[in-house]
């Protein structure tokens, strides 16, 4: 039995991994990078390592201070989940060679399987029947372009080091290969510091179909397929089990061809083979091709694992440990259908650029089993992946699970940064992926319509003035993020700016908790049942409004208003923060609206302005000066009247 495990990772997997051997009763040692000291993985570990620096070479990637760590803190064995250092065969043999049991295949398998090419024509010897390609040493463009012209355009070059769909181009005449083959060459060489590539034929409607192997060094089972065919530039977006439309008898010869691959290299642990299948026509025994085999857990392990009523990480833990097998082949049963899709911090309509800052707000919504890595509060920063979470939904059958999940995603609300959680929503609900005839192309044909988002109602605006004015949010912010709760007054104006649409809005509240909004013109009435219906969220002076679709609105320099609320020419810290700028002098005459003092509080600055026009009064502001809430800052003596 393993007594302590150091778990070579962060995020939501190194939390996964935390809780199967919290449960199995084995004491966990989490390390971790200066970026990620108060990290959800640090707090889920009894006891942490810190390795100090921010990118993952000064971090997560030190092999030796990892090892080292493990063995002063007398740990006896190393997970390290994916990515970073989970397929690197030089670290899985040196934990070894440190009497370190490696919770992950042998140093040889990741070795066999790490190039595309010396890969494919090991299965191709097994018997797996793998993409008509090239896979030679010879690199010259003459001879890389005859192959393309004898396999048949369209072909695909793949570097051979690839991983993450870098170093790849799809080529579809052959006048233009030899302008893609530099390209993927050079990509190949800076990413990979390899720009050996292979030709492939290029698969019409490919779809991407994995199966689950699980090994214990002598022989492989295999655990049902995964559908990853919703890719965006060749990454998986959501994941589901079983692939839709499967007919068993062509589960069971992938299965068998994936337990082949993984018993031709003495494959332990868990693993993943890869297939891409023609999705042009029914699924068939003959139509699937070996692609890569992934010596890891995957990343969308977790639908296997619902489908299957297991615990894949407490498997290769017990495995690692010297266990046999827990399961014979027909002692596996799939039940129900499962589906994960990966909410990402990134703005989707812009090339999926990752969004970083801080999870003001994050509430999940209800139905769904979370992997995370992160809480409310936290932090995505530019250093890792900027994925939030994984959400994954089960149900009896898939229109079962989708249904869940996508409720589950609408009740989701995360504030603070830009997330894919809408485009999620649309890709569900996409008529192809519902009908589960889909392909590896469907986002890159309809990216318009995923991302359209429509611009806001009359009753959203108005929505968005109550969330702004503090009457629809949660207490937990109320206390927090916004001062205007102890301001309100009965009637209020309240600027607020979508994209490029400023309105400034009259909110009057009636009792019994209405409200009445005038809306250029359009009155909306909303009663404080209504309000309720859509939940929305103040952080960082935005208003949030949830729902199928999420609108942020800024609120424009509420602290202003919340000044002249006041009205007898005291400016006053309407939350504590930091004075970052004093713009006026004791004695000096301003002009209603200039700019008074610029506070820094919860990571914005707000500029507090005069309310009316006059003289400076008392000014006991001062520069990088820390304040509290209701400290005056300075009091401005209204100009006499002129006659
Ligand atoms: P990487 O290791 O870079 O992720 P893979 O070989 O796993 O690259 O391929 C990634 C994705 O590219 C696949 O899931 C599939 O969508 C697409 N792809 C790969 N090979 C082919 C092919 N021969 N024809 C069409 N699409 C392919």
């Amino acid at each position: 039995m393993i007594q302590k495990l150091l778990i070579a990772n962060r995020g939501e997997i190194a939390c996964r991994i935390a809780r199967s051997a919290g449960e199995m009763g084995i004491a966990t040692l989490a390390i971790a990078s200066q970026a990620d000291e108060d990290a959800l993985h640090v707090q889920s570990c009894d006891e942490v390592v810190y390795l100090g620096g921010h990118s993952p070479a000064e971090s997560y990637l030190r092999r030796d201070a990892i090892i080292s760590a493990a063995l002063e803190r007398g740990a006896d064995a190393v997970h390290p989940g994916y990515g970073f250092l989970s397929e690197d065969p030089e670290f899985a043999q040196a934990v070894q060679e440190a009497g370190l049991i490696w919770v992950g295949p042998p140093a040889a398998a990741i070795r066999a399987m790490g190039l595309k090419d010396a890969a494919k024509a090991l299965m191709q010897e097994a018997g797996v029947p793998i993409v008509p390609g090239y896979h030679g040493a010879a690199q010259s463009l003459q001879v890389l372009e005859e192959a393309a012209a004898q396999i048949g355009y369209p072909v695909l070059i793949k570097a051979v080091a690839g991983g993450g769909g870098k170093g790849m181009r799809r080529v579809d005449r052959p006048e233009e290969f030899a302008a893609h083959l530099a390209s993927a060459q050079s990509e190949a060489q800076s990413a990979f510091g390899n720009a050996r590539v292979l030709i492939e034929k290029f698969i019409a409607n490919p779809r991407h179909i994995e199966i689950q192997v699980f090994g214990d060094g002598q022989k492989a089972v295999h655990l049902y397929e995964r559908d990853c065919s919703l890719q965006r530039r060749h990454q998986k977006v959501i994941e589901e089990a079983p692939a839709p439309h499967m007919p068993s008898e062509v589960r069971d010869a992938m299965g068998r061809a994936a337990v082949r691959a993984a018993e031709a290299i003495g494959y332990a642990s868990a693993g993943t083979v890869e297939f891409i299948v023609d999705g042009s026509a029914p699924l068939h025994e003959n139509s699937f091709y070996f692609m890569e085999m992934n010596t890891r857990l995957q990343v969308e392990h977790p639908v296997t694992e619902e489908i299957l009523g297991i615990d894949l990480v407490a498997w290769q833990l017990q495995v690692a440990a010297g266990g046999l097998l827990p399961r014979a082949q027909d002692e596996i049963h799939a039940q129900g259908h499962s589906i994960e899709a990966r909410l990402y911090a990134e703005d989707s309509a812009q090339g999926f650029l990752p969004s970083i800052g801080q999870l003001h707000h994050l509430n999940f919504g209800p139905g769904l089993r979370v992997e995370t890595g992160v809480a409310q509060g936290g932090q995505v920063t530019p250093y890792y992946d900027p994925m939030i979470a994984k959400l994954i939904a089960t149900g009896p059958d898939r229109a079962g699970a989708l249904q869940r999940l996508v409720r589950g995603l609408k009740l989701t609300e995360i504030a603070g940064l830009k997330t894919n959680r809408d485009f999620l929503i649309a890709l569900l609900q996409h008529e192809d992926f519902v009908a589960g005839t889909f392909d590896t192309g469907l986002i890159a044909r309809d990216m318009q319509v995923l991302t359209h988002a429509p611009a806001p109602t009359p009753e959203d605006w108005a929505r968005a003035a109550l969330c702004a004015m503090g009457l629809s949010e949660t207490d937990q912010d109320r206390q927090s993020d916004t001062g205007f709760t102890l301001f309100t007054p009965l009637r209020q104006s309240i600027a607020l700016r979508h994209q490029d649409q400023v309105q400034t809005l009259q909110v009057s509240l009636r009792s019994g908790g209405q409200a009445l909004v005038d809306v250029a013109g359009e009155m909306v009435a909303l009663d404080r049942s209504r309000i309720s219906q859509r939940p929305a969220v103040l952080a960082g002076a935005k208003a949030y409004l949830f729902g199928e679709q999420t609108l942020v609105f800024d609120v424009i320099d509420p602290l202003q208003r919340t000044a002249s609320v006041q009205g007898d020419g005291a400016i006053t810290a309407p939350m504590p923060g930091l004075v970052k700028q004093v713009f006026v002098q004791a004695g000096q005459e301003v002009a209603a609206g200039d700019p008074i003092v610029i506070l820094e509080a919860m990571k914005m600055q707000h500029t507090l302005c005069a309310d009316h026009a006059g003289r400076v009064e008392h000014l006991t502001a001062m520069q990088n000066q820390q304040v509290d809430a209701g400290v005056v800052l300075a009091v401005i003596e209204a100009a006499q009247e002129e006659a």
